[in-house]
């Protein structure tokens, strides 16, 4: 569970990914990939979308938050409802392009 995010949970993810497949209710569910290899660093996305993207204190590229991680994986993720706005904005943002949105 993310404090900061009341009412989100992994099955709550797990809920909406499910309700992808009948799609009667219109459920936005996205998938979001960072392409890290091209990251500049800019900082637009954790400005814009501060609870789920941040900037890696290795490498200095963005990530995504681990609350929002699929298998654990830095560059890919599902945001919550609440995000998803933020997140379009990230990527419509972003410099070079990098984040990517399937839904
Ligand atoms: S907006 Fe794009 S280039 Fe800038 S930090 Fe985020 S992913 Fe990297």
């Amino acid at each position: 569970m993310n404090p900061e995010k009341p009412g989100w949970s992994h099955s709550a993810h797990k809920l909406k990914r499910i309700r992808i497949h009948d799609k009667t209710d219109g459920c936005d569910w996205m998938k979001v990939t960072i392409e890290r290899d091209s990251c500049v660093s800019c900082g637009q996305c954790w400005d814009t979308c501060p609870t789920f993207f941040e900037q890696n204190s290795d490498d200095s590229f963005s990530e995504i938050i681990e609350d929002f991680r699929s298998g654990g994986n830095i560059a890919t993720g599902t945001p919550s409802a609440d995000d998803e706005a933020c997140v379009r904005e990230a990527a419509d943002l972003c410099p070079v392009t990098i984040i990517k949105i399937e839904e």
